[in-house]
């Protein structure tokens, strides 16, 4: 499976702002937006002026990287997305948002989208029953996503189920705790989505 193999903090510097790519450490003193919020690099700490392109283009890297999408897979999310009525970007979104990992993730069965994959390749959720270990699995409307059994008890997710008890899922899923049973309602809008990603300047960018 592809993946991003840039530092992982180091992205968020690349940014400027934090991307939340590591869970816990992300909220503490040791996070390197704290300590280094500078861009890497000697080129990058020079440059104080950013093109329309350069702003585009780093939109959408910022938006790939709170995903943990590469550039073909996320391309490909942006064509689906064209296709589909309504705004493009919008519809982008939706469909990061309705990534299996991402849904883990929402749940709070996971600190971070990196570790909700992880969960998901290991095979500890089912989706209307089967097993489902692909990431990028695009839950829709109707889909029952439950945390196996067998899963429950395992350390990692009870440690984040403890941590993210105060989070309220997405309204777009309907989550019942006791059971670790969640059910998509409904197609993820704009607003449920709380992450500052400009989707317009990503638009712009892939219709030069
Ligand atoms: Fe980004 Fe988290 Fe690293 Fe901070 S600790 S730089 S928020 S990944």
């Amino acid at each position: 499976m592809a993946r991003y193999t840039e530092a992982v903090c180091r992205q968020c510097r690349r940014e400027g702002q934090k991307l939340f790519l590591k869970g816990d450490k992300c909220y503490t003193d040791k996070c390197a937006m704290v300590s280094r919020a500078k861009a890497p690099g000697m080129h990058e700490q020079g440059r104080n002026k950013t093109s329309e392109y350069g702003l585009q283009l780093r939109e959408k890297q910022k938006a790939k990287r709170y995903y943990g999408v590469l550039e073909k897979q996320f391309r490909g999310y942006y064509e689906l997305a064209e296709r589909r009525p309504g705004q493009a970007g919008q519809n982008l979104l939706a469909i990061l948002e309705s990534r299996l990992d991402n849904v883990v993730y929402r749940l709070g069965f996971a600190m971070s989208r990196a570790e909700a994959r992880q969960l998901v390749t290991h095979g500890h959720f089912t989706v209307n029953g089967r097993k489902v270990s692909i990431p990028s699995f695009l839950v829709k409307p109707g889909m029952v996503i439950t945390l196996k059994e067998t899963s429950r008890d395992l350390g990692k997710i009870k440690a984040s189920v403890e941590a993210n008890a105060f989070r309220q899922p997405p309204k777009w899923l309907e989550y019942d705790a006791n059971n670790m049973i969640a059910k998509v309602v409904a197609v993820p809008e704009r607003e449920d989505i709380d992450l500052p990603i400009e989707e317009h300047l990503i638009v712009e960018l892939y219709s030069k």
